[in-house]
């Protein structure tokens, strides 16, 4: 009997994954019976490719004969591409110093969990949330804090709910918006309210996810952790090319580290992965420096299925859907139809072939909902909000 660490019975997962992989399993099936396939509601991420100037750069760096290593953090040009992005976004100047590339979104989490988490230490996440904060939080032995986030509040966190949960043991914060699952937008308001509490607890990092920061609607404005200098020293700031771009699966990312802790991240990408893959970097910088014209006619198509979406969804009979105000998540609260998420969520996929996660997926206070992601086509939308219908009718 092999004897594993016990710190692993502690690490939790991406539902999304699993359903990825029972909704592809179940959709051969379907296709082998002549049935219409399954639709997938499920998984987070973009439906449109990669723009082809991006796809270009990568084979170009190839060709060019970047094979080998690169440095850890990243290559300067890619570094520097990120800071005159973020000058250009936020109206901040960041030292490409700070900037480092990791293997997509997911690191930044894991990197800032090793650093900061330990039997002890109490670390805030948001919940509903992005499961992966509460499991790599719990794998370090730390204690996992839930910041709640309410529908009545369209899922946007309250600085006051934070704030009285920080003790004297809160050695991190994780905020995230536009949010996964809910499509929440933290006001400005709020984001400033809670830097002046951050300001007064210079022993608290806040780790600020902003991989959805494009993906705004309705005129909303995003606010970026990095747009507060006085947090300069304990501000990590995620971001990445995976939903902006379209290019979940080149596995690319950076965060924006305080000076003093950008060795320890070299040092952890340097034990753990070495670089990101270099025609990968190189396609990261034709991403940020090309034309956005792709980019943001995603958004704009995601916008207009984010109505078809909400609207389809409150006509539901059991179902109330709040207006997400970004990212590509619609978070409808499912109680109305008598059933649980779970229920829901299976019954959907094995009954009507349709892939959606269930709300506890998300964490504590899920339950009673479901996560639906709307990248996928208005067409495929439409038919998966009829077989919704037909379900629950
Ligand atoms: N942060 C949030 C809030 C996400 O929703 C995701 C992916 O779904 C990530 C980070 C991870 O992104 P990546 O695929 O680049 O690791």
């Amino acid at each position: 009997m092999l004897k594993t660490a016990a710190n692993l019975a502690n690490l939790g997962t991406e539902t999304a994954f699993d359903v990825l992989a029972r909704a592809a399993r179940l959709d051969a099936a379907r296709r082998a019976d002549g049935r219409s396939p399954v639709i997938n509601l499920g998984i987070g991420q973009p439906d449109f490719p990669t723009p082809d100037h991006v796809v270009e750069a990568a084979v170009k760096a190839l060709r060019d004969g970047h094979h080998g290593y690169t440095p850890a953090q990243g290559v300067p040009a890619l570094r520097e591409a990120v800071a005159a992005d973020l000058h250009a976004r936020h109206g901040v100047e960041v030292d490409p110093g700070r900037v480092v590339v990791v293997p997509g979104g997911k690191p930044t989490m894991f990197f800032a969990m090793l650093m900061f988490g330990e039997p002890g230490a109490e670390i805030l996440y948001p919940d509903p949330g992005f499961p992966i904060y509460r499991s790599a939080i719990e794998f370090t032995g730390a204690k996992a804090v839930p910041i709640p986030l309410r529908e009545e509040n369209a899922f946007a966190f309250s600085a006051s709910d934070v704030i009285e949960r920080m003790t004297e043991r809160t050695r991190l914060v994780i905020v995230n918006s536009p949010a996964n699952p809910t499509g929440g937008v933290t006001p400005p308001e709020e984001m400033d309210k809670l830097a002046e509490a951050l300001a007064e607890r210079p022993d608290v990092a806040v780790l600020s996810d902003e991989i959805y920061s494009t993906m705004l609607y309705d005129g909303r404005e995003h606010r970026s952790i990095l747009q507060y200098p006085e947090l300069a020293g304990q501000a990590i700031m995620l971001d990445g090319w995976s939903k902006r771009y379209a290019m979940t699966g080149w596995r690319l990312g950076y965060a924006v580290w305080p000076e003093a802790l950008v060795e320890r991240a070299v040092r952890l990408c340097v034990n753990d992965h070495s670089c990101v893959n270099a025609p990968t970097q190189y396609a990261g910088i034709a991403a940020l420096e090309g034309p956005q014209d792709a980019a943001e006619a995603m958004v704009q198509a995601f916008d207009e299925r984010r109505r078809v979406t909400v609207d389809r969804l409150n006509a539901l009979p059991g179902v109330r859907c709040v207006e997400p105000g970004g990212a590509f998540y619609a978070f409808p609260n499912i109680e109305g139809t008598g059933l649980e998420s779970r229920g829901l969520q299976d019954r959907l996929l094995e009954e009507a072939g349709v892939a959606a996660i269930a709300g506890p997926s998300f964490g504590l206070f899920g339950e009673g909902y479901l996560r639906i992601s709307y990248a996928n086509s208005t067409q495929n939308i439409e038919e998966a909000m009829d077989r919704m219908a037909a379900l629950l009718s």
